[in-house]
């Protein structure tokens, strides 16, 4: 069965304290549900969220990281040095990510294979802007997105990659897909992978949905039998949405 995941993006938000006002308000969440739960602090607070969430079910996980396995580039995070201090997986793809510092898919692969080669989880984020989804190219624009991060891999790297569909234009929007266009277009994805990779690969790889998931959206998403849970982020700045979301499994 394919592991249910609800992971929270905190993007840009949170200093030191909040990091572990936040963490311990999770520690008190009730889990009803079998989802695994990931959070993304920024790099800097990665450290003392892997150290709080010790003993506890929460994975900390990063929002990105450099291709390179170290050297002269400045400002930049290795996977070598996200290992050394216990992370194991990472958010790679993230539309902000490929809008506001030029991300390509071809970088995107690089730092799929390091990461992937460090033994690392990757969680892949891809999705088409509104204009493609308005012309009809929101299949297209996601295949070619896939094809072109993944597509070199061989089946069993799979074991390590979670695909997260993300519209751009309901990201922070407030503007949900609908379940049925989030079932819609995940059911397309598995296809894409099973088309390549064949049936056992693509049915066993979580396909989450991420774009303005909120406590009051998140069952209906989540019942449709392609969506194997969701990446957040608002909603997961706050421990008890954050967790209604969890739970919505
Ligand atoms: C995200 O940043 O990945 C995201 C889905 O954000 P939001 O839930 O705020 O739309």
């Amino acid at each position: 069965m394919r592991k249910h995941i609800v992971a929270g993006n905190w993007k840009m938000n949170n200093g030191l304290i909040q990091t572990k006002t936040l963490i311990t308000e999770l520690k008190q969440q009730k889990k009803t549900s079998d989802a695994e739960v990931m959070i993304a602090p920024a790099f800097t607070n990665l450290w003392p969220a892997f150290e709080e969430t010790r003993q506890f079910p929460i994975e900390v996980v990063a929002q990105n990281m450099h291709f390179a396995e170290d050297g002269a580039y400045t400002g930049e995070i290795s996977a070598g040095m996200l290992k050394s201090i216990g992370i194991q997986s990472v958010i790679l793809g993230h539309s902000e990510r490929r809008a506001y510092f030029n991300e390509t898919d071809e970088a995107l692969a690089k730092k799929i294979n390091t990461a992937l080669e460090h033994d690392m989880r990757v969680i892949f984020c891809f999705g088409e802007e509104l204009s493609d989804r308005k012309s009809g190219h929101h299949e297209s624009v996601v295949e070619r997105q896939i094809k072109n991060a993944l597509f070199h891999l061989e089946a069993s790297a799979f074991k390590n990659i979670v695909l997260a569909y993300e519209p751009v234009w309901a990201i922070g929007t407030g503007e949900t897909a609908t379940p049925e266009q989030a079932q819609d277009m995940h059911a397309f994805i598995r296809k894409t992978l099973s088309d390549k990779y064949g049936s056992d690969t693509s049915n066993s790889v979580s396909i989450l949905y991420g774009g303005s998931v909120k406590p009051n959206n998140a069952k209906e998403i989540f019942s449709k039998p392609d969506v194997d849970g969701g990446l957040i982020g608002g909603a997961s700045l706050k421990a008890s949405d954050f967790f209604a979301i969890v739970n919505a499994f």
